[in-house]
């Protein structure tokens, strides 16, 4: 990588080293574009080297059915103030062709679960080692720990002069033609998204859709989550806004002191963090049972309880209920004062409780958790002063966007990566032929 300290112009200047300023550096590289990139940290994605765990969910080819409305399916794993905002970006350059990029690269992929998509080699490092390759490749200068304070916009040549603070506290200064913005969103601040992407944009004149935190644990108010902490479930996960539900999602759901965890709770997050910013009412409504109808629950545990009728309560969910979960139901039942309740003297009240919990656990969502703990940011720079074939600015000639900083959001999934890929992509190639028109 290179380390300048100097006065330098390139035709097309990219600030963010992250997901999609690379695939945009390669790309346009490859058209043949002057291209070198600002990142602020002194290494090029740091945040690719903390997703899925370390391994890296560089997409999904859940939605790779082959038919023709693929790329249509993909779109609605997005979310955006524009829903139909992603597409035209998404059939320029959807999951076949991040495959066939990264293929290209020298990067081949594997399937995990569910269309999660990793490098073969399970490792995010391999991704960013394999983008210092391509970029040392194309000899595309990098420059890092040049974090960009200021963008000024001229009418003459060179259009963007941009102004980056070193690691040594100077100030240098670059031009360019052509300026992509690629600093993401506001998650993982320490791999260097501090949002500061946003106000260089907003100083050329682009507004905000205020950022919430998504792909993120819930935090519910519930006197007991101490006690439920740890547990893990196979359940289903509904999210009711003013008492409607809005979304439902299966899968491991994890209980933690604070509230929940576990992938339907991230992909539901989402809804949860836009309505709190609201004002809106949220509550979390958890089946623990999903295999089973209310009806199908009533008539097992009335077996249970008859069969058994001479055991204690507690014990009649051995087996059939997590340990610690138990102690949680008999306090929600008013009958954890009274450990030597038979079955067989159970009322029908303190029946009709458990069934209700068992099968819609309502809790009260009060938060997410902070950027820090989310995997994506919802909200950004509003689409609609963006163009959606091409993602130039439709304030600032020559500006383009890709990535998170865009009011752009994915699933959980792969989905956001893959956001960043295919309009790294779209901009760079946008850009390539407005200049070899
Ligand atoms: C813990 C975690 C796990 C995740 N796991 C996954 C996953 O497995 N799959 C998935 O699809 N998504 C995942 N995501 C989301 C995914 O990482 C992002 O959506 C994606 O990286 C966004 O790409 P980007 O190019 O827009 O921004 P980023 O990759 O965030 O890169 C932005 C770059 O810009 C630089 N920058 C910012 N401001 C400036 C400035 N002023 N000057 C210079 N440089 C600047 C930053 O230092 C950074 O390198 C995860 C996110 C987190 C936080």
């Amino acid at each position: 990588m290179h380390d300048y300290q100097t006065f330098l112009h390139h035709k097309l200047i990219i600030i963010g080293a992250g997901a999609s300023g690379l695939m945009a550096a390669v790309t346009a590289r490859d058209l043949g574009i002057d291209t070198a990139i600002l990142e602020g940290n002194d290494r090029i994605g740091k945040k690719i080297a903390m997703t899925g765990d370390g391994r890296c969910n560089i997409t999904n080819d859940y939605t790779m059915t082959g038919t023709d409305d693929e790329v249509v399916a993909l779109s609605r794993k997005y979310h955006s103030s524009q829903a139909e905002f992603p597409l035209p970006v998404l059939q320029q350059f959807g999951i076949r062709q991040t495959i066939d990029f990264f293929n290209m690269l020298g990067l081949p992929l594997t399937t995990l679960k569910e269309g999660l998509m990793y490098p073969m080699s399970l490792q995010a490092a391999s991704v960013l080692d394999i983008f210092e390759l391509a970029l040392e490749e194309r000899n595309v200068p990098v420059y890092l720990n040049n974090k960009v304070l200021d963008v000024t916009v001229s009418s003459d040549h060179p259009r963007f002069k941009i102004t980056c603070r070193t690691e040594t506290d100077e100030q240098v200064v670059y031009t360019s033609e052509y300026l992509f913005i690629c600093t993401g969103g506001l998650t993982g601040q320490n791999a260097g998204t501090d949002g500061s992407g946003y106000v260089l944009a907003q100083n050329m004149g682009h507004a905000m859709v205020e950022p919430v935190p998504a792909i993120v644990q819930l935090k519910v108010q519930y006197p007991y989550m101490k006690a439920l902490s740890g547990i893990k479930i196979q359940g289903r996960a509904h999210i009711l806004v003013n008492g409607e539900v809005v979304r439902s999602e299966t899968g491991e759901i994890h209980f933690a002191d604070y509230g929940f965890s576990g992938p339907p709770i991230l992909q539901l997050s989402r809804i949860a963090a836009v309505h709190l910013s609201r004002g809106d009412s949220v509550t979390l409504s958890i089946d623990l049972m999903p295999k089973r109808t209310k009806e199908e629950v009533i008539e097992f545990l009335e077996m249970s309880w008859g069969t058994f009728a001479h055991r204690p309560v507690a014990e009649s969910f051995v087996g059939f209920l997590h340990k610690k979960l138990v102690p949680v139901l008999l306090k929600e039942a008013r009958i954890d004062q009274e450990p030597n309740l038979l079955c067989q003297d159970l009322s029908w009240k303190t029946k009709g409780i458990f069934y209700k919990i068992l099968k819609r656990w309502d809790f009260k969502v009060i938060d997410t958790h902070s950027f820090e703990k989310a995997q994506a940011t919802a909200g950004g720079i509003v689409t609609k002063d963006i163009l959606p074939d091409t993602l130039e600015s439709k304030l600032v000639p020559g500006l383009y966007f890709a990535g998170e900083v865009m009011d752009v959001d994915g699933e959980f999934g792969g989905y956001n990566l893959q956001w960043a890929w295919s309009s790294g992509y779209a901009a760079a190639m946008a850009l390539g032929k407005h200049i070899f028109k």
